[in-house]
């Protein structure tokens, strides 16, 4: 069933508290905690509790989560302190584009220049 934990998966390990993290925020329906190989000053990562496997398939299943991830997102960048300083809120999408970690999650990235494109 879409949305139900999954045994194997990592990030519903630290939803359920069984992994440690450093939790910054929290909500209903997401969680946000400090990436454990920060790539920047600031790199949080944002969460929904429910497992879907990467952002479209949240977005598709349950828009609402997804919103909520994006507003929690921006939340954490003003309290960061890099919402006007600039920022990144990135979604690795699929093994080719780096992602390793098959529960969706946004990067928050900022406190140092961002270049474009990303490698
Ligand atoms: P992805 O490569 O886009 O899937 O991002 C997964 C992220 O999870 C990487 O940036 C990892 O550093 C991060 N990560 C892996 N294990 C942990 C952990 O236990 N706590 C916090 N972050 C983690």
């Amino acid at each position: 069933m879409p949305g139900e934990p999954q045994a194997d998966c990592l990030f519903c390990k630290i939803v359920a508290k069984e992994i440690p993290a450093t939790v910054v925020r929290e909500s209903e329906t997401t969680l946000a905690f400090r990436d454990i190989n920060p790539q920047a000053p600031t790199h949080v990562l944002v969460i929904p509790k429910a497992h879907h496997p990467d952002a479209a398939s949240l977005a598709a299943a349950d828009p609402q989560a997804a919103a909520d991830v994006l507003r929690e997102a921006g939340e954490v960048a003003f309290a960061e302190g890099v919402a006007e300083s600039g920022h990144r809120i990135v979604f690795n999408t699929g093994s080719g584009a780096g992602q390793t970690v098959f529960h969706a999650h946004a990067h928050v990235l900022g406190g140092r220049g961002l270049t474009w494109p990303p490698g």
